[in-house]
């Protein structure tokens, strides 16, 4: 990792150790959010990827920032949207709404799981209807972030014509119906569901190309910043168990002094730190335009996930008693990174995108190896 980002990843500890919200149980209000993301606005946390003129850096950059706001606030999100309006917005849904976002003045989030399930995200059943009075949305979402106090979504929907589109909403307009829905993880965040029941759309607020294929283009970046939040976790949890078990004393000496304890940690180790390099090759691929940079994203959102399961669980073990109380910080990461898990695609459906794109590179370079009597 370069000095620039590894000083980012300092930054964005920093910042989060100190926003980070109390009681951290209960998921944040519109102002208690806003007053986090205002606290992140000179990093470049709202600018994400944008042009550096937008406040914006690099992918694999972006990801250092991420990872380092991730192991205190992870999953705090607020930065798709604004990719998305930059890359595809009419000049008039980016003046209304790209200005606020970036400010840490308005919260965004993207709609695109519906309750029939959200692993098919071609089939989507929120439809945009013409009427006399204009466009009007109609559909449900569900496991959105932000739900109950975002300002505006990207919702992902058919269009009039059946093709599927991804519309700019107003979520203070109306005939837009929120509930709020509990979670076993990442409990400071405020998840729910959306309804939309003839809500307006704006003729400038359809987003410009294929619904589906822009929201899969969109998956490559968020998926490898999972990973990085994921293995952000896992290293919290690490880092936390080796100082408790620093102090703790077994046969008169550090429980650290073990070899059967330094096998186990250098055995996570190890696995935290492939899981982070494989997020970073899979940021430089989206950086670089690599083709494939797609599947290399999915199977870095596995990897980190399941390690930092694995190691979290491993913690909550290696910590005993203090690690079983409900809000040890070993708990807390395992449950985040179970979350983790599902979010933009379940380990299961992103591991067959990449097992597909290993078996499809394979036969494509030597298809003359292929054996057997179909060859
Ligand atoms: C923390 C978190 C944050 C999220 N944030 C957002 C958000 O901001 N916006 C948003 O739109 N959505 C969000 N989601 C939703 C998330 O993208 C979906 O939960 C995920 O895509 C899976 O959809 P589902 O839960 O409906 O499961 P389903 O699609 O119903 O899947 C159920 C099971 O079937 C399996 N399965 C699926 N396809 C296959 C197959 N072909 N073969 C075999 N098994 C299969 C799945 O792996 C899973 O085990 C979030 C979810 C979480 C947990």
């Amino acid at each position: 990792m370069s000095a620039r980002d590894a000083a980012l990843v300092r930054l964005g500890e920093e910042r989060a150790a100190a926003l980070l919200p109390q009681p951290p149980d209960r998921p944040l209000d519109r102002a208690s959010l806003l007053r986090v993301f205002a606290g992140l606005r000179d990093t470049g946390f709202l600018g994400s990827t944008l042009p550096p003129e937008r406040g914006g850096m690099s992918h694999s950059a972006f990801g250092s920032l991420v990872e380092g706001v991730g192991g205190g606030l992870p999953f705090l999100s607020n930065h798709s949207v604004q990719r998305y309006l930059h890359a595809s917005g009419s000049d008039g849904v980016c003046a209304r709404w790209l200005p606020p976002l970036l400010a840490g003045r308005a919260i965004g989030l993207v709609a695109i799981t519906e309750p029939h399930g959200g692993s098919q995200v071609a089939d989507v059943r929120a439809e945009v209807r013409r009427t006399a009075e204009g466009l009007r949305l109609y559909g449900a979402k569900t496991w959105l972030v932000h739900a109950t106090v975002a300002h505006v979504a990207v919702v992902l929907a058919r269009g009039p014509d059946g093709a599927p589109v991804r519309v700019v909403v107003d979520l203070d307009g109306p005939g837009v119906r929120r509930a709020p829905m509990p979670t076993n993880g990442l409990r400071y965040l405020p998840f729910g569901s959306l309804e939309f029941d003839g809500c307006p759309v704006p003729d400038d607020a359809v987003l410009a190309g294929d619904g589906v294929a822009a929201t899969k283009i969109g998956f490559a970046v968020a998926r490898s910043l999972v990973g990085v939040q994921a293995v952000a976790l896992a290293q919290r949890a690490l880092t936390h168990t080796v100082y408790r078990l620093a102090g703790r004393t077994a046969r008169g000496r550090p429980v650290t002094s073990s070899d059967v304890v330094r096998h186990r940690v250098g055995a996570m180790a190890g696995r935290v730190e492939a899981a982070r390099l494989l997020c970073y090759e899979a940021l430089a691929g989206v950086d670089d335009a690599r083709p494939g940079c797609d599947a290399l994203a999915a199977a870095a959102k596995v990897l980190g996930t399941d390690v930092a399961r694995d190691v979290t669980t491993e913690c909550v073990e290696l910590c005993a008693g203090a690690g079983a109380a409900a809000d040890s910080v070993p708990a807390r990461c395992r449950d985040d990174a179970a979350l983790l898990a599902t979010a933009d695609g379940t380990s299961l459906v992103n591991q067959t995108i990449w097992g597909g794109h290993v078996v499809r590179e394979l036969l494509r370079e030597r298809p003359d190896l292929r054996q057997g009597p179909e060859a």
